[in-house]
């Protein structure tokens, strides 16, 4: 059925399969009018993705996703609205991204030492942006390993396994105060899959001190019943409830582009938001120190 907003997609700047030209080309023939494209770590995609949404008469909203470990737990942080021109925001994004290729390189040493074959000039291939496991897990796909990309995190890659190397560790905190430190508005992405709803109560209180603005609520999977949890939520905590897909091409995660009902009224709320920080001066941030890599 089509809709009409999707506000968590992919492209090839990061994980996703498509480039944003041909995201925004499938967009459009699925009848979207609002995108945002939120790529891991990079918004490297975005001005080609505002290129091919003009042309196509589609919204395009510029955003980000980062992840953070909270003691072991993962909470992804979507970015709407960054200022993400400003130099001191996309020099410590490289910083990220750089340690995510060091990262890469030590999940294929791994699986190598465990007998697993991949090399890691075929993953660099694969990932035209920010690498990711999903680069690794298509590598083992090809090499005939698995036969699917949630097969590749259950036995390889996914926390515990084998070829598992964590990322660069930032803080939810931290995520948040590097977002705001491009004017941009944090929201904390598909929270009952990272973290659940008890753990989510429990860190609401300081997700939101930190400069939290919104909660995915109608995301992908998401049923009506948790739909209707999370929306009590985020009236409990006075948050935007916002929604998409996580759409990133097929074989990742179910819902297809467009796929769920996400109310324009979340568009207007983050917009509205986001008009009255632009431009201002924001708060500092420094990234927090690499923890020592072996
Ligand atoms: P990374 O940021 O490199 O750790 O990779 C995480 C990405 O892999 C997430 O953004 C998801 O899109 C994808 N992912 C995580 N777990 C799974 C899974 N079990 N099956 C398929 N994709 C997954
Ligand atoms: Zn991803
Ligand atoms: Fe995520
Ligand atoms: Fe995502």
């Amino acid at each position: 059925m089509a809709h009409f907003v999707d506000l968590h997609t992919h492209s090839t700047a990061s994980d996703g399969i498509y480039s944003p030209t041909d995201l925004l080309q499938q967009a459009h023939d699925v009848g979207l009018k609002v995108l945002a494209l939120a790529d891991h770590d990079t918004t490297n995609g975005i001005e080609e993705a505002v290129a091919a949404a003009q042309r196509l008469g589609i919204e395009l909203i510029p955003a980000i996703e980062l992840n953070s470990d909270a003691s072991g737990d993962e909470i992804h942080v979507l970015g709407y609205f960054p200022e993400y021109q400003r130099p001191e925001f996309q020099s410590k994004l490289t910083v990220l991204r750089d340690a995510r290729e060091r990262r890469g390189q030590k999940m294929v040493e791994q699986l190598n030492e465990h007998g697993i074959h991949i090399r890691w000039e075929r993953v660099h291939e694969l990932a035209q942006g920010s690498v990711g496991r999903p680069h690794v897990a298509r590598a083992l796909m090809e090499a005939g390993y698995v036969q699917s990309i949630p097969e590749a995190f259950e036995k390889y890659i996914g926390n515990g396994q084998v070829g598992y190397v964590p990322r660069y560790k930032l803080t939810p905190e931290d995520a948040v105060c590097f977002i705001c430190s491009a004017n941009g508005l944090p929201v904390i992405a598909h929270p009952l899959t990272l973290p659940g709803l008890e753990k989510l109560r429990e860190w609401l209180p300081d997700l939101c001190a930190a400069g939290m603005v919104g909660l995915e609520t109608y995301y992908g999977p998401y049923t009506e019943e948790e739909e209707q949890q999370l929306l009590a939520l985020a009236h409990e905590f006075s948050l935007i409830p916002t929604g998409g897909t996580d759409f990133h091409g097929p074989g990742i995660h179910p819902t297809p582009l467009g796929g769920r009902h996400v109310p324009y009224e979340a568009v207007k709320q983050l917009k509205a938001l986001a008009e009255q920080r632009r431009g201002l001066t924001p708060p500092p941030f420094e990234l927090p120190p690499p923890v020592e890599e072996k």
